[in-house]
């Protein structure tokens, strides 16, 4: 397998994709992070900016963004997988208040280090358009900004955009409307985490690749080559987490996939707009998201891969023609312009991770030393970051506001076992593509998808 065939972001990335050195034997260290990706990479920077005298060892089984963090569709928002409504029912307004803030604060914070790191991936900071297409989808629209409103947020968190002004941003064929946040930027993924895994190097961080991890233990991560012993061990390993022993229904890995056009010329851009370079989505239930690159293609992706038995994880599951060819096709319906003639350079995919009651969360069990971060479903480019503050502060044992976020050491039940958890997961996935087929038809909202969504506590 070639590392630059995993996604157009690691394709695009200037030199070689060349593995960094495996670890060389048994090692000590004060903090061992398993798993490259935005997590481990995010956990320890900021460790490392608090007390550079720490010892960290990053053990990465390929290279760093092997993971979703190389694949994904660079959305750095403030989304998280969790309502603002759930989370007010599960802890209280001014709890889940607080873990907004703290999402629409982190949106910021990537940006300051990228910044000062000078780590160069097409940062922009063009905000959220989400499409209103049918009278339902209106529907969805109206009732978002009205629970923001609920919750106190303004206009200038999310506004409500008539069809004339959804369409000056984004210009679908057939927008009524839609909604538009600040709170997001446009980021290139793989060049935000390898810029993140060499701005940890610079920190005195060692981070090891193509060295797995087969098994975590308090005080130990055990590799091929030699184990790593430390007081503290982070799990950072999220849609692969189930491969690790003992880990299996920790969290369901979920496939998205994602295709890439090639450049387009100006006046294409010109009728679709993102002149900003908003990140873009509609109000269907099947979650689709794109955005538009800084090398001018548009990069897109949806969910509908199905879960896999066991909650394997493979790399031939990256790859589901039949979800490219429904990706392409619905690119045509929003965008007449991209007509067959324009051609898809670049499909991929890749797993994130779900755990069972949808909660994201992250943690440290003080009396073992196993620490955590993950469940971000598909909200993982800005979640990620603070996970990686929250750690950094958990480990260090300093109380501040972000320890005493509502998702900090939140304790997710296990996935059922089989074959229950393929009937969900499948059956889950199937209930939202339905919605949308019978949405559509019917002029009328889906209640099974409604009541499915609320049983997933969104
Ligand atoms: C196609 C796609 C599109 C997405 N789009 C978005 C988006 O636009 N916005 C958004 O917010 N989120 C998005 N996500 C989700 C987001 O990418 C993830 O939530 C985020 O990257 C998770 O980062 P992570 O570091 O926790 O996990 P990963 O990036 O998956 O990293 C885990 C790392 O652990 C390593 N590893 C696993 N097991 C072991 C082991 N045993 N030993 C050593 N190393 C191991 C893996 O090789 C991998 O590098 C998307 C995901 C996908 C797949």
């Amino acid at each position: 397998m070639r590392y630059q065939d995993l996604s157009y972001w690691l394709s695009s990335l200037d030199g070689p994709l060349t593995p960094r050195p495996g670890l060389p034997g048994d090692t000590d260290a004060d903090v061992v992070i398993v798993g490259a990706g935005y997590t481990g990479l995010w956990t320890a920077y900021y460790l490392a900016a608090a007390d550079p005298a720490l010892r960290i060892v990053v053990l990465e089984k390929e290279i760093a963004g092997y993971g979703a963090s190389g694949r994904n569709g660079g959305w750095c928002s403030a989304l998280f997988p969790t309502s603002l409504s759930a989370l007010a029912r599960r802890h209280g307004r001014d709890r889940a208040l607080a873990m907004h803030w703290a999402m629409r604060e982190t949106v910021g914070e990537v940006g300051r280090v990228v910044d000062a790191e000078g780590i160069d991936c097409d940062w922009r900071a063009g905000g959220t358009v989400v499409l209103a297409r049918s009278e339902v989808q209106l529907g969805r629209a109206r009732a978002a900004v009205a629970e923001a409103r609920e919750h106190g947020l303004a206009d200038a968190d999310l506004v409500l955009l008539d069809a004339a002004e959804a369409a000056a941003r984004c210009q679908a064929e057939g927008v009524r409307g839609g909604t538009y946040t600040p709170h997001c930027a446009a980021v290139h993924p793989a060049k935000l985490v390898r810029g993140l895994a060499t701005a940890v190097e610079r920190r005195g961080v060692r981070v090891f690749e193509r060295t797995p991890v087969t098994a975590l233990r308090p005080g130990v991560a055990v590799t091929p080559a030699g184990v790593v012993r430390a007081p503290v061990v982070v799990r950072a390993t999220e849609g692969f987490t189930p491969a690790l022993p003992g880990q299996r229904r920790a969290v369901a890995p979920v496939y998205s996939l994602m295709v890439a056009t090639a450049p387009l010329p100006e006046a294409t851009w010109a009728e679709i707009g993102l002149a900003e370079r908003e990140t873009f989505s509609d109000y269907r239930h099947v979650i689709i998201y794109g955005q538009r690159t800084a090398d001018g293609r548009l990069a897109f992706g949806g969910r509908g891969a199905p879960y896999h038995y066991g909650s394997r994880v493979r790399p031939d599951f990256d790859r589901e023609p039949r979800v490219f060819a429904a990706l392409r096709r619905v690119l045509g319906e929003l965008f007449p312009v991209l007509g067959p003639e324009v051609p898809v350079t670049h499909t991929w995919g890749g797993p994130l991770g779900v755990a069972r009651d949808w909660a994201a969360s992250v943690g440290l069990d003080r009396s073992t030393g196993l620490a955590w971060a993950g469940g971000y479903v598909g909200d993982g480019v800005g979640t990620s970051n603070l996970a990686g503050r929250t750690l950094a502060d958990l480990i260090r044992g300093e109380q501040t506001d972000l320890t005493t976020l509502p998702w900090v050491n939140h304790r997710s039940p296990r996935w059922e076992p089989e074959p229950l958890r393929w009937l969900a997961v499948n059956a889950g996935l199937k209930v939202m593509f339905s919605a949308d087929e019978a949405e559509s038809r019917t002029g009328r909202p889906s209640r099974r998808a409604a009541a499915f969504s609320h049983l997933l506590g969104h």
